[in-house]
């Protein structure tokens, strides 16, 4: 194994981590459609799977090194939302929190001077930066609008069409 015990562990607890973020995303998107915001809920499910995505980049990593990959339950995730406003921010704060755990890990990595999986993980550092930095901007959007969400879902729907192009 070309990795530490203890780096092999947190690496599954990172699995557990992005699982639970899409866990928590997939819910966010599913009450977002029942609100009838068709846009939020596609960026939501979007985000799910780039979650998906991310857990299965440390799976893979792991096999790669010849470690183990021990999956654990995720967590339930939250429902009782007051509204548009209160899911980006807890979207945002779960992002936060990825961004600590993943730092932990870099810095895990440092001391065991674990170069391979230093650098393994900067694409997260990169990824980390961007989900944090685009969900402060979805959150400022909420609140510009106010009241009126449709025109965070006119803004939305713009952006995400020019991402496509
Ligand atoms: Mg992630």
């Amino acid at each position: 194994m070309m990795i530490s015990t203890t780096m092999n562990g947190k690496l599954n607890d990172q699995v557990t981590a992005e699982f639970g973020a899409a866990h928590a995303y997939l819910a966010m998107a599913c009450l977002l459609d029942n609100m009838s915001l068709k846009v939020l809920a596609g960026r939501f499910f979007k985000q799910y799977s780039e979650e998906l995505e991310h857990a299965m980049r440390i799976v893979r990593y792991v096999l790669e090194v010849g470690g183990t990959v021990a999956l654990d339950g995720v967590s339930k995730p939250k429902k009782d939302y007051k509204g548009v406003e209160d899911i980006v921010a807890t979207a945002l704060q779960n992002e936060k929190d990825i961004t600590a755990k993943i730092n932990d890990l870099v810095a895990l990595a440092d001391k065991e001077k674990d170069y391979a999986t230093r650098s393994f993980l900067q694409w997260f550092i990169d990824e980390q930066v961007e989900e944090v930095s685009t969900m402060a901007e979805l959150l400022n959007l909420v609140k510009l609008a106010g009241n009126n969400v449709l025109q965070v879902e006119a803004v939305v729907r713009h952006q995400m069409l020019a991402e496509k192009s």
